[in-house]
């Protein structure tokens, strides 16, 4: 269980690695420092399409927003938020807004460059986008997190919109946080536009099956590999670090498939069981209490002890930064499958590479959520709403088209599936760039 340390809040920070929590200092890259070193490793398999490379090494629009709002006790209090647009050559911008204390540009361009690689890896007709304030949501009442949540809204409504750039949920945002957004921009364009943003409540434009589509996704894209590399599902030993809203659904579709989930770690402790733990038993605890802490019927786990945990399928789906050079060399796992955003180092990866640890990396692991979300947008243009089994037949389908796409490009030229993602998602972002020429 890796936490990050709390960064003093303040002024902006622009691309230095001071002030990030931990995980992301490592090399002193920071974030975006770690996006370019992904991109350079790409540039030698894009062809003619290297010279417009440098396109995807700088943002397309970074905005800085200051968010003042009166707190409860009637002072004033001043937040920093951002939006940042990566690209837009293949349509809007798309990605969600992170509310914490951590958050700084050089983290959020970061993000919404992956945006970028995650929309085109999955081939839905986005750009890459992301959002965030630099406020610890906890400190604040249900009034203040609206008042943040509204004028920061506000802030940012010069750059966002259905066919411009369209927020979703992320660390700390949810449902209830889209539902004031959507409905401050509404209020500002005097219409109601549901399409400005997606993860909303269904109730208010928002689609069936998007809350277990991440995960949905995640044991998809695990399936398919599984086959490439002879592993049967149905006798695999799984393990999983968060059992949130993407880790509790992937065990739940991998027990359902007859793996043995044989460990789960979250922000309360780990759990074992030899014999394979029961995964609906245990959601309904979790939904209880909170954690997977004090449920009956397991061993008793140090946490330090889950990295090394004898499976066959491993799946971070918590915070970043949690499989590092530290543990790396534990991991007994024969695929590592990236249900969280950025949960292995830079280091980490050469190191399960080397090991012969296949990573299904994050771009397009976890990009279940955002291909529902491109389901939702949409439905909402159309005001017309498909049924969950419509949703997720769609869902499974371009999964496993873009799997298979990344696997090929994997094969053809012997490099790891995260290099593949890029060189699949770089190719399609520069072609369009390429078509449609440089304005003026
Ligand atoms: P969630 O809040 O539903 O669940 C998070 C889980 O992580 C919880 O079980 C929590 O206990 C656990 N956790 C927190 N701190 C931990 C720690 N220190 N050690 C171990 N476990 C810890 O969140 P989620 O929506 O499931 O998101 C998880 C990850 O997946 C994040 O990285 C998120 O950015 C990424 N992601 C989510 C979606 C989505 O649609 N929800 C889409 C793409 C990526």
């Amino acid at each position: 269980m890796n936490t990050s340390q709390a960064a003093p809040t303040g002024a902006s920070n622009l691309v230095t690695a001071h002030a990030l929590p931990s995980y992301l200092q490592a090399d002193n890259l920071g974030p975006w420092g770690i996006y370019l070193q992904q991109v350079d490793r790409v540039v030698p398999y894009l062809g003619n399409l290297a010279r417009w490379a440098e396109t995807l090494k700088r943002p397309k629009r970074a905005l800085i927003v200051d968010v003042p709002i009166q707190l409860d006790n009637g002072t004033v209090a001043h937040f920093e938020g951002y939006r940042v647009q990566h690209n837009t050559s293949r349509g809007p911008g798309k990605g969600g807004v992170r509310f914490h204390q951590d958050v700084t540009l050089s983290e959020v361009m970061a993000l919404s460059a992956w945006m970028s690689i995650k929309n085109a890896a999955v081939n839905v007709p986005f750009g890459g986008a992301k959002g965030g304030i630099r406020v610890d949501p906890k400190t604040l009442s249900i009034g203040e997190l609206e008042r943040v949540t509204r004028r920061y809204t506000s802030e940012i409504g010069i750059i966002i919109g259905p066919t411009k750039d369209i927020p979703a949920p992320d660390v700390n945002t949810n449902e209830k946080v889209m539902a004031w957004m959507m409905d401050t921009y509404s209020m500002n364009e005097g219409a109601t536009a549901t399409g400005v943003v997606t993860g909303k409540p269904v109730d208010l434009g928002g689609s069936l099956g998007r809350r277990e589509a991440t995960g949905r996704g995640v044991f998809t894209v695990g399936c398919e590999a599984a086959r490439h590399i002879g592993l049967d599902i149905s006798k695999a030993r799984v393990a999983v670090q968060g059992f949130g809203n993407v880790g509790g659904i992937a065990a739940k579709l991998f027990a359902q498939a007859g793996s043995k989930v044989v460990a789960v770690q979250d922000h309360g402790g780990t759990i074992f069981r030899e014999s394979g733990l029961d995964v609906t038993a245990l959601l309904a605890h979790v939904a209880h209490v909170g954690s997977v802490k004090g449920y009956a019927d397991t061993d008793v786990m140090p946490d330090d002890a889950f990295w090394g945990v004898a499976c066959d399928i491993m799946i971070p789906a918590a915070l970043e930064g949690q499989i590092t050079a530290a543990n790396a060399g534990q991991i007994q796992a024969r695929m590592v499958i990236e249900g969280a955003n950025g949960p292995t180092t830079p280091q980490a990866d050469d190191i399960l590479h080397d090991r012969n640890v296949l990573v299904l990396p994050d771009v397009i692991a976890n990009a279940g959520g955002v291909t529902v979300s491109y389901f939702e947008w949409v439905q909402d243009f159309s005001s017309f709403f498909w049924s969950e089994d419509e949703i997720n037949e769609r869902l499974v389908r371009i999964m496993k088209d873009a799997f298979g796409a990344v696997w090929q490009v994997a094969q053809d030229n012997q490099v790891s599936l995260r290099t593949a993602t890029f060189i699949v998602a770089c190719k399609r972002i520069l072609h369009s760039r390429e078509m449609r020429g440089l304005y003026p």
